[in-house]
């Protein structure tokens, strides 16, 4: 289990166990599959991607294992009979693709559910889709990489069982404001998510 921060700062889960407080987390004692649809991505992206998969896997316990990349951009439809056997896709797209990367949204992140013993839940895949002319700006700014590592560690967050909170120094706050790296409270819920037990 992985040691979390003393200090101010809470956190969400995105979802609990029927009737718990207990997060819906993944098997933390299998990898965590992913896949990288490279279409859009600003050239760094899989620094970019690693990176922040790297601080997640720091945070959390889990093993992430890149699969490569991949053509598939079903961002909507994870779930689904094979879920078991999909990796988490993270690509990037526009607003007319994805609908809800509208407005000031720079990515969104999250993860399928299957119950997989009566009233458990477990994530078995999951998606990010990045805003990809968000990407393609920020990537051109001075430290912009940073910005954009932050907000892929975001949706990563979302992707794991984190929701948001109602905290700029964290960030899982729903806008970013500078943040760069988890804050205490981010720490501390993505510990717990790495702490459930094993399947
Ligand atoms: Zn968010």
């Amino acid at each position: 289990m992985v040691a979390a921060p003393d200090g101010r700062g809470g956190f969400r889960f995105a979802t609990t166990q029927p009737g718990s407080t207990e997060p819906v987390s993944y098997n933390p004692c299998r990898p965590i599959r992913y896949v990288v649809n490279p279409s859009g991505a600003p050239t760094d992206y899989l620094d970019l991607v690693q990176q922040s998969v790297a601080e997640v896997a720091r945070a959390t316990g889990f093993e992430f294992e890149y699969d490569g990349t991949t053509d598939d951009r079903d961002f909507e439809h994870r779930g689904g009979p094979s879920a078991r056997s999909t990796p988490v896709l993270i690509g990037w797209a526009t607003p007319e693709e994805v609908p809800e990367l509208a407005g000031d949204v720079a990515g969104l992140g999250g993860s399928a559910a299957v119950e997989r013993t009566p009233n458990h839940f477990t994530y078995v895949t999951g998606m990010v889709a990045l805003d990809r002319d968000v990407f393609a700006r920020l990537d051109q700014e001075p430290g912009g990489f940073e910005h954009l590592r932050a907000i892929v560690m975001h949706e990563l967050g979302h992707v794991v069982g984190l929701a948001h909170v109602d905290d700029p120094a964290q960030l899982m706050f729903a806008d970013n404001i500078g943040q760069t790296s988890f804050g205490p409270g981010d720490l501390r819920g993505l510990a717990q998510l790495g702490a459930v037990d094993c399947l």
